[in-house]
């Protein structure tokens, strides 16, 4: 991180208790902070505790953070201190190792590079600065999480469908052969084994899977079209895949779509005739909301920092309005991004 006279903002990605730091020089002077919170650095002199404020919180006084140099320490020793299982990193040009890229994550879970990429892992902060898109610029890709069945298909398609002029979903690809009725670059862009192993290995598959011995995927290129041709895309991902798509050129506006907590959808049921529309339409048992609220808080849990804006959908019509009401503001308001993206 740059120190100078003018502050430093940056996003937190880890969460931070004073009081179970044992390192801290003064417990009661350390500001706790959470995954996604964003700090005004007010004096970096200290190359191992900081000074800072919550923007959120402005009015209260700053305290003490664990600089970035002593937060990665910190990881380090940690990784070194976890079992050891060398293998060969298959993305040796530019390894970012497998705690950082999800697609590398599932096919090595658990092992680790025997490059030095452990130095990359999880930076614990990230520069920030504030961002508006100006009428010139390419529109932002949009990008819907949520754990499965909590609708962020049906927003995705329900917003391009009332809207098809102004956003639209990028062409997958594919390794499957057309269908008589399929034309290529409509239903997917068809491609080779190779052709898209190369496009996974290269980081120009955002997302991708394998269906009855077939690839599918969606390509950086494909989202570049629709950004090119002046429309918004929209697209979902899985929450470890957001990390690939965060890029100058995407510049994505990261919603996440949660589930309403089992104990509102008991109090509504008890006290109203309004349930929550879009789970009772779609027959969603208590055991299935219950799976659905821990998937929703762990990916919070563990990606939250990633989450630009989250929407509840207890009725799928208010989650549409509020979809469309989040992309607005992405699309005219200051909002923080990574300083990377626009320097
Ligand atoms: P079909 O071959 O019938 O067009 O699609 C079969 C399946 O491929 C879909 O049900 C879906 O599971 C998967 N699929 C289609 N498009 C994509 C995509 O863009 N990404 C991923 N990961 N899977 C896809």
């Amino acid at each position: 991180l740059v120190t100078s006279l003018t502050s430093v903002y940056v996003r937190a990605m880890i969460d931070y208790w004073p009081q179970e730091d044992p390192d801290i020089p003064c417990m009661d002077a350390g500001l706790p902070f959470l995954k996604g919170d964003i700090l005004q650095i007010v004096d970096q002199s200290d190359a191992l505790w900081w000074q800072a404020r919550k923007i959120s919180d402005l009015a209260i006084c700053a305290g003490l953070i664990p600089s970035n140099h002593l937060l990665k320490r910190k990881q380090r020793e940690f990784w070194w201190s976890q079992p050891y299982q060398p293998h060969t990193c298959l993305k040796s040009t530019r390894c970012e190792c497998a705690y950082v890229s999800s697609h590398f994550s599932q096919l090595h879970a658990n092992m680790r590079c025997t490059c030095s990429c452990y130095s990359a892992v999880g930076a614990p902060y990230e520069e920030v600065v504030r961002y508006q898109r100006q009428p010139a610029d390419k529109h932002r890709l949009i990008v819907l999480v949520g754990p499965s069945g909590v609708g962020v298909n049906e927003l995705r398609r329900q917003l391009i469908g009332c809207n098809p002029s102004c956003f639209q979903s990028a062409v997958p690809h594919t390794t499957r052969s057309p269908k008589s009725y399929e034309m290529d670059g409509r239903e997917y862009h068809y491609v080779s084994r190779e052709t898209f192993e190369s496009l996974m290995y290269g980081h120009r598959m955002l997302e991708f899977g394998e269906y009855k011995g077939h690839l599918y995927g969606t390509s950086v290129n494909a989202v570049l079209a629709v950004l090119d041709e002046g429309k918004i895309c929209v697209m979902d991902l899985e929450p470890q895949d957001i990390q690939l798509a965060r890029t100058r050129e995407l510049k994505p506006y990261v919603i996440f779509i949660k589930p309403p907590s089992m104990s509102s959808m008991r109090h509504s049921r008890r006290n109203a005739k309004i349930i929550t529309d879009y789970f009772v339409d779609m027959k969603f048992k208590d055991e299935d909301l219950q799976e659905m609220e821990e998937l929703a808080q762990k990916m919070e849990s563990q990606f939250g920092q990633f989450f630009d804006h989250v929407i509840v959908n207890d009725n799928l019509q208010d989650a549409r309005a509020q979809l469309l009401s989040a992309i607005q503001k992405a699309e005219e308001e200051l909002q923080w991004v990574p300083e990377a993206w626009v320097s």
